[in-house]
């Protein structure tokens, strides 16, 4: 177990290598190493966590603001996947939050996010019948990933809510903050997303992402994974389409098998140019649609000031 220093020399032959240190990069490598495999980890980045990430700005008292850039919410799901495939200490971190709070100039509305208050408040605030409100979240329940719904986001709504801009931004807002979903995507990107958020409100981790991925570190080293930052691995070595280990510039590391957790693109069509993919599977792979993008602004507020 050991975090390698950028100019260490990798001599090991591994049962597996992470390329990427993602949150499922580092779930899978925990899991891994707690069944007793050898577990190279690998990151690009100077930090662990990819996405799950923050970073500092300081105040004007000369302290340090630390700002989580994802993370903000998540679905009751997240502690039993912590305490499975982490640790109970991980686990216990995660706590709900009571109140979420929309202002915008089409509404001001404080919810906890849970399936009753939306229903309660899509009846009362918006004035929509209950039985369609119903309706469609019984509509949202019955959605998985098996079916090979068409529908759009924007006819799911159309049919339910037709006209109604505010009630779409109420249902939608969320939703496209943590997906990217938009009017124009299958509405199962937004309909199972929202039921999970809906079956018991949102969640975050005490402390924040820092803390969260430091635990994690901890957790991964304790269970014997190298780890290794500033490693950008260029290339998946394959032969007859078997994965035999990765090439970081000019240095070759060996394993029985390779996980990445880059990016989709990445893998299949950089990363992996002797991997012989069916014609078919490539094609499939081409048409995957990366999600649109978003933008956010961060505020840091003093104790004891509020908006
Ligand atoms: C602004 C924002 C807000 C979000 N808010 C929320 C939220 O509130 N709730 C929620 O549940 N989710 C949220 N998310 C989503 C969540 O953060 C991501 O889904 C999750 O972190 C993705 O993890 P991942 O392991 O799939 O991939 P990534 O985080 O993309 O990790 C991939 C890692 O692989 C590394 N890598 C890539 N290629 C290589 C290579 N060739 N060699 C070595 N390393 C490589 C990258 O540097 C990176 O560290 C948000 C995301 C963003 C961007």
């Amino acid at each position: 177990m050991a975090l390698l220093k950028k100019k260490d020399p990798i001599t090991k032959f591994y049962d597996v290598i992470i390329v990427g240190s993602g949150l499922a990069g580092m779930t899978a490598a925990n899991k891994l190493a707690k069944d007793g495999r050898s577990v190279l980890l690998l990151e690009a980045h100077n930090k662990l966590g990819g996405f799950a990430t923050w970073f500092r700005r300081p105040t004007n008292e000369g302290e340090r603001h630390i700002f989580d850039i994802s993370l903000h919410g998540f679905p009751v799901g997240m502690i039993k996947t912590c305490r499975r495939y982490w640790s109970k200490d991980i686990a216990d971190c995660i706590e709900r939050v009571d109140k979420i709070r929309f202002i915008n100039p089409q509404f001001e509305i404080d919810t906890d996010f849970t399936k009753e208050d939306y229903i309660n408040i899509m009846v009362e605030k918006f004035k929509l019948d209950r039985e369609y409100v119903v309706g469609f979240f019984n509509e949202l329940r019955a959605m998985n990933f098996y079916d090979d719904e068409a529908m759009t986001n924007g006819q799911l709504f159309e049919k339910y809510f037709p006209g109604r801009n505010d009630v779409v931004r109420f249902l939608l807002e969320p939703i496209a903050y943590a997906n990217g979903s938009t009017l124009e995507d299958e509405a199962i990107t937004f309909g199972i997303v929202f039921s999970n958020f809906m079956n018991k409100g949102a969640y975050i981790f005490r402390g924040g992402t820092d803390k969260l991925i430091g635990m994690m570190k901890d957790e991964l080293l304790a269970n014997g994974v190298d780890i290794k930052l500033h490693a950008k691995v260029d290339e998946i070595l394959v032969e007859d389409n078997v994965a035999k280990g990765v090439r970081i510039g000019e240095e070759k590391v060996l394993s029985k098998s390779v996980l990445s957790n880059s990016a989709l693109y990445n893998t299949i069509f950089k990363m992996t140019p002797n991997a012989n993919y069916s014609e078919k599977f490539a094609k499939e792979a081409k048409a995957v649609r990366v999600n649109s993008s978003s933008c956010q602004v961060f505020m840091g507020l003093k104790e004891g000031e509020s908006i």
